[in-house]
C-alpha cells in the first residue's frame, strides 16, 4: 500500500469511517483517494505555540460580545484606528458560523472596501478556485482580514493598526472555534502567530493558535503577481485540508 493511501485510511479509521469504506475487509478502491490529496505533501511538524492575549480592546471587553454578528456591528460601528476614517465600508468578514476552516487575509482592497465584504475581488476569485479545489465550498468556511478596513493605496497595515483591530479577530476565532486556521500572507502569519519572522520560516509547519492548528501560506494576490508561488500555496492548502480531517 503506498504511502498516501496509508495516511488515508489512518486518516478514515481515526474518523469511525473504515469499515464504510473497506466493507468486510475489501480493499480500497483507488477511485475513493480524493483527487486533491494525490501528490499531497504528509502534514508537517509542529512549529510555533501561542496563546493570544484576551480579545480586549479600547477598555471594551470584546468577550462580552455573544455573535459573530455582534462583532461585526461593532467593527462597523467603531473607529479603532486612523484606518477607519477612511473606509467606504468596514469589512468584518463573512461566513459559515460554525465554519471548520477560517481563512485570514491582510486587509480589504478597493472592491471590498466597496462592498464591505472580504475577498470579492480578483485575489477573492483566486481564492475560491483554490477551496473548490481542496473540496471545500467558499460558503461552508468564514473569511476574514486581520485589519477590518482598507489601508490607503492597499499598503501593508502598520503595527498600531494591527494591534488595534486584532482582538475582533481574536474574538472571531474564539466564537467560531474552527477545526484549522489559514493565515494568507506573511502579515496574516505574523499577527496571529506574534511574532516576527517572515513567510519563508512560517510556512511548512502546524503551528498552534489557542490550541488550534494554524498554517501560513502565500496570499492569493502574491500568486497573481508571481505564479511560481501557485504550487507551493497547493502543497500549504493541501496539509490544511488534511487537518480538517483529523
Ligand atoms: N486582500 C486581502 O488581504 N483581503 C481581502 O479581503 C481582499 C484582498
Amino acid at each position: 500500500m503506498d504511502e498516501l493511501r496509508r495516511r488515508y485510511l489512518i486518516q478514515q479509521a481515526e474518523l469511525g469511517g473504515a469499515e464504510a469504506i473497506l466493507g468486510a475487509g475489501a480493499a480500497l478502491a483507488p477511485a475513493a483517494l480524493p483527487k486533491w490529496l494525490k501528490g499531497a505533501p504528509p502534514v508537517p511538524g509542529p512549529g510555533l505555540t501561542i496563546t493570544s492575549a484576551d480579545p480586549v480592546l479600547l477598555g471594551d471587553d470584546l468577550a462580552t460580545l455573544p455573535t459573530l454578528e455582534a462583532v461585526a456591528e461593532r467593527i462597523r460601528t467603531t473607529h479603532c484606528c486612523g484606518l477607519c476614517p477612511g473606509r467606504t465600508n468596514a469589512v468584518p468578514g463573512e461566513g459559515n458560523p460554525q465554519a471548520r476552516m477560517v481563512l485570514v487575509g491582510e486587509g480589504p482592497g478597493a472592491t471590498e472596501d466597496a462592498t464591505g465584504r472580504p475577498f470579492v475581488g480578483q485575489a477573492g476569485k483566486l481564492l475560491e478556485g483554490i477551496l473548490e479545489a481542496i473540496e471545500v465550498p467558499r460558503h461552508s468556511v468564514y473569511i476574514t482580514n486581520i485589519v477590518k478596513c482598507r489601508p490607503p493605496q492597499n499598503r501593508k497595515p502598520l503595527p498600531d493598526e494591527i494591534a488595534a483591530c486584532i482582538p475582533y479577530l481574536h474574538r472571531q476565532l474564539e466564537l467560531i472555534r474552527p477545526k484549522v486556521i489559514v493565515a494568507m500572507g506573511g502579515t496574516a502569519g505574523e499577527a496571529l502567530l506574534g511574532v516576527r519572522k517572515g513567510l519563508g520560516e512560517l510556512r511548512g509547519k502546524v503551528h498552534t493558535y489557542n490550541g488550534t492548528p494554524l498554517i501560513v501560506t502565500y496570499h492569493p494576490a502574491a500568486l497573481l503577481r508571481n505564479p511560481n508561488w501557485k504550487k507551493p500555496t497547493w502543497d500549504d492548502v493541501r496539509i490544511a485540508r488534511q487537518l480538517l480531517d483529523r
